[in-house]
């Protein structure tokens, strides 16, 4: 068996982890921030936590797309450059900006994320850079990377200035939380998931793949049940709680 055999037993396997993982979460709460609580083993610091789950996406992608340098794929390192630019803010600036003290996070919590980061960056990497079609400049006019695009900048805009709304509710050391207004706060509690998961449907139209699809599919299944249970927890923290607000859909949900 060669390596784009074992590749499409892999993306396979990462759809049907993706629906497991959906499932899961309609039962339990991935136990970090509001949600986190005692018996999941050690903890590490949170600043720690987040640089170290999220460098494999940072790096891994970069390192393929660099090794495979010289490979007729010009569209690949434009998508690499948006892919890069998302998790140089996750990896590099997000985990520093975040207030609230000296707050821990499971190391379990922290190795699931470096696990599912290595997988996905080689995903995504390999995919665009080797075993994929290769993706020629005219790939950059093509409607799909156009219309990809503009959504993952999109998400990318909107995830960022809300991460910044919640971030500012704090001052630096400040727990605690508070009702959030302005941005897509307005209709949603979570706006930031609601950006992430834009971004990334982009980025499966952007690159119209099958590694691209896993990606958002996965999103979806881990950001929609927290956004849910995030929703519920303000719901019942705040009585006087936006009642028009949806978890994460506009509207909708
Ligand atoms: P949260 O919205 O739960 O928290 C983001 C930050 O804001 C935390 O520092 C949190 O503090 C703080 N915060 C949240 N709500 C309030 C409030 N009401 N009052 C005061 N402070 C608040 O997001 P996550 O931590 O789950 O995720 C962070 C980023 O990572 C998001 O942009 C998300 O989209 C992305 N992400 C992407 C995933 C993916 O599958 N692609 C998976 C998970 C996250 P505290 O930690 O103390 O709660």
């Amino acid at each position: 068996m060669n390596e784009a055999d074992l590749f499409q037993i892999l993306v396979y396997g990462w759809l049907g982890i993706a629906a497991v993982t959906f499932v899961s979460l309609q039962f339990l709460s991935a136990p970090y921030g509001r949600h986190g609580r005692a018996g999941w083993g050690p903890t590490m610091h949170r600043t720690a936590g987040w640089v170290i789950m999220e460098f494999p996406a940072l790096l891994v992608p970069l390192v393929l797309g660099f090794a495979a340098c010289g490979c007729h794929r010009p569209a690949a390192y434009v998508l690499l450059g948006l892919f890069t630019l998302h998790y140089a803010n996750r990896t590099l600036i997000f985990p520093f900006r975040m207030r609230g003290g000296n707050i821990r996070m499971p190391v379990a919590i922290a190795a699931m994320g470096f696990s599912f980061n290595m997988v996905n960056g080689y995903m995504q990497g390999r995919f665009l850079f080797t075993l994929g079609p290769a993706k020629e400049l005219a790939w950059l006019t093509d409607p799909r990377f156009i219309v990809g695009a503009i959504m993952f900048l999109s998400g990318f805009a909107i995830n960022l200035q809300s991460d910044s709304i919640l971030r500012n509710l704090r001052k630096p050391s400040e727990t605690g939380y508070k009702i959030p207004t302005g941005g897509l706060f307005r209709w949603v509690s979570c706006p930031n998931y609601a950006g992430e998961l834009l971004e990334w449907t982009g980025w499966a139209i952007a690159t119209w793949s099958l590694p691209g699809l896993a990606f958002a599919l996965w999103t979806g299944a881990n950001l929609i049940p927290r956004a849910v249970q995030h929703h519920r927890w303000y719901r019942e923290k705040f009585a006087d709680y936006p009642g028009n607000r949806k978890a994460i859909i506009p509207f909708v949900y």
